[in-house]
């Protein structure tokens, strides 16, 4: 075979290389796969490795022998190799008082909230896809999108000379809608909720020639999210975590996780080991998560209502699939409300200093929910997934801060206004107040 090529999901008939995603025969999903034997002879010969690939760049491009990329590929863009840390003071809150300390050294973050050139994991996602879209000679990309991916497509189109069109439900963001517009993209809002968008966006690619990431490029598209689990294994030692969570909104990226695990431990990179999957997703748009609840192996459609607007897909595109790779592993899916999504935002800033987006908000209260159900143990290796930037979502934070008077530039003027704020605290704070001065 060639180096990869696209298979049935469940026919497992072989399509080759095309911008295609769903089966003809058996209408079931097209997915990548690889010359394994040829990716392991090149181990045999030491070509490719652990030592090599510490030796390359730090970015994602660092695992081309296991993306689908076209032959002669140069990458225009160092995405990826975001930083993967201990968060011992998110770990001791998580955890209530009883098993701090054992938990502080075993939660990670992999903070994907710094992924160039756009905040979030997308930039992985659409980097894999525009590089195929360039081999198939699509001049014009396109979308359907919850906001990262529009930012993501529209941002790579204009580094790469490509015309992009961006779909979006009209209820997104306005520094997500503002930060596709940027990039000189075509940006067409939809009054409809994403699944909706995302049936019109189907029906434009079976018209025009254009390479919409997500609809025929997506078995490609879906290959990059394997660069989030490749470099978990990498930065914990070239071993695999516990437990990792994951936020959810088609279900491709925790099935992605898992695939890159998996293929790390078939060719020997890793010691093999049952790692659980956690996926985390907004009540008010939980399909995956209520299947995994109710013990249903498929999925019911939902209607989104939560302002985690880049998890609000009803209909999940890879639903049955993130299902099977949860229960698979032993994990559990869970869900939380608006609220425990702003509390774990300000939690998480406030602990480590990230600043998450809604969907961040999401993991980290799913995160807490799990860690109370004793799902995931404090002396387990857990990985926490924070997929996207706060400064995208401002909007949910607007009434939890005051804007504060201006004071004039004058100490006396700081020293009235120290002792104002302190006569306005509950006394232990204010005593620390008067303290510190
Ligand atoms: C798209 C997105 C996800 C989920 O991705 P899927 O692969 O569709 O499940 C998670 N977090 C953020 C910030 C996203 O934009
Ligand atoms: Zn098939």
């Amino acid at each position: 075979m060639a180096q990869y090529e696209l298979r049935c999901r469940e026919c497992g008939r072989s399509w080759g290389n095309q911008p295609r995603s769903i089966c003809d025969e058996c209408f079931s999903p097209l997915e990548i796969t690889y010359d394994y034997d040829s990716i392991q002879a090149s181990i045999a010969q030491g070509t490719f490795s652990r030592e090599r690939i510490a030796q390359r760049p730090p970015n994602m491009w660092r695992y081309s022998e296991l993306l689908p990329l076209p032959a002669g590929f140069e990458p225009r863009l160092p995405v990826g190799f975001t930083p993967l840390f201990q968060a011992p003071r998110l770990a001791a809150r998580l955890a209530g008082n009883g098993d701090a300390k054992t938990a502080a050294d075993h939660l990670y973050i992999k903070n994907d909230a710094v992924c160039l050139p756009t905040l979030s994991f997308k930039d992985r996602v659409v980097a894999v896809a525009l590089a195929q879209a360039q081999a198939f000679g699509f001049d014009t990309v396109a979308c359907s999108s919850t906001g990262n991916l529009a930012n993501a497509v529209a941002a790579h189109a204009a580094r790469l000379g490509l015309k992009a069109w961006i779909f979006i439900p009209s209820d997104l963001e306005p520094a997500k809608i503002l930060g596709t517009q940027v990039f000189g993209a075509n940006v067409v809002r939809i009054a409809g909720n994403y699944d909706q968008v995302n049936r019109l966006c189907s029906q434009i690619a079976e018209e025009r020639r254009w390479g919409f990431v997500n609809v025929n490029l997506r078995p490609y598209y879906a290959e990059g999210s394997k660069t989030v689990g490749f470099e978990i294994a990498e930065q914990l030692g070239w071993r695999l975590p516990d437990n990792v969570v994951v936020p959810m909104a088609g279900g491709s990226l925790i099935t992605k996780i898992k695939k890159a695990f998996d293929e790390l431990s078939k060719l020997g990179l890793v010691e093999g080991k049952e790692v659980k999957f956690f996926g985390a997703q907004a009540t008010g748009c939980s399909p995956i998560s209520t299947a995994v609840k109710t013990g249903s192996a498929e999925i019911e459609p939902q209607k989104p209502a939560t302002i985690a607007r880049s998890l609000a897909i009803g209909n999940p595109a890879d639903g049955h699939y993130a299902i099977k790779t949860i229960k698979h592993s032993g994990g559990w899916s869970e869900d939380v409300s608006d609220p425990e999504v702003i509390d774990s935002i300000r939690l998480l800033a406030e602990t480590e200093g990230i600043f998450t987006e809604t969907a961040g908000g999401v993991t980290v209260g799913t995160a807490r929910k799990l860690i109370q159900q004793d799902r995931i143990l404090p002396d387990e290796t857990t990985v926490l997934c924070i997929t996207g930037n706060g400064l995208k979502t401002t909007d949910v934070l607007a009434d939890k801060y005051q804007v504060e008077t201006p004071i004039a530039p004058k100490l006396a003027e700081f020293e009235a206004y120290l002792s104002a704020k302190a006569s306005s605290l509950p006394a232990a704070v204010a005593e620390a107040a008067v303290v510190g001065r």
